[in-house]
């Protein structure tokens, strides 16, 4: 394979990639194949299946307890399609604030939090979940969601081979 930067051929190799792509600065994609090029730097992930990559990632920060970052609810948002202003509306919030939020300007209080996580399940243009875990999620979230103090540096995302794998392997066949 060529680099589309520079055009000399790449190597590839199985290993972690950070996933900045997705907007957050802490997620790794365990053991997918990359590209890389060793003239210009270029790195290339093998990804096929970005929505079910997303939909483990919504999962994950739908089940914290602390309360979600500014790039958490920005990465949230993109997954619902939904605009900054139609999310203030869903939110009763004003457009200012939900933008405020995901430029980390203003904490976005526990209450839009919550709404915000469980409006989510409804909205998100992702693989749907099934019935039975949409309620302990959202069980989850009424009971305990931004219940715990915000942390300095979110805790990292680790993306196991098992959500990326199957359609991997197909795309090598
Ligand atoms: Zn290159």
């Amino acid at each position: 394979m060529k680099c589309p930067t520079c055009g000399k051929e790449m190597r590839s190799k199985v290993r972690d990639y950070e996933y900045i792509e997705s907007g957050l600065k802490n997620v790794v994609l365990k053991n997918i194949r990359v590209h890389h090029c060793k003239a210009c730097g270029e790195l290339l992930p093998e990804i096929s299946n970005v929505k079910q990559i997303h939909a483990w990632i919504a999962e994950y920060l739908l089940s914290k307890r602390t309360p979600l970052t500014g790039d958490e609810f920005r990465f949230l948002r993109k997954a619902t399609g939904k605009s900054a202003k139609e999310t203030a509306e869903r939110l009763a919030v004003t457009p200012v604030s939900v933008s405020r939020w995901e430029n980390d300007k203003e904490k976005i209080g526990p209450q839009s939090d919550r709404l915000f996580r469980m409006a989510f399940i409804i909205d998100a243009e992702l693989p749907p979940i099934p019935l039975e875990k949409c309620l302990e999620t959202l069980r989850f979230i009424l009971d305990q969601a931004a219940t715990a103090p915000r942390k300095l540096k979110p805790q990292r995302i680790e993306i196991p081979p098992r959500a990326i794998q199957k359609r991997q392997v197909d795309a090598h066949e």
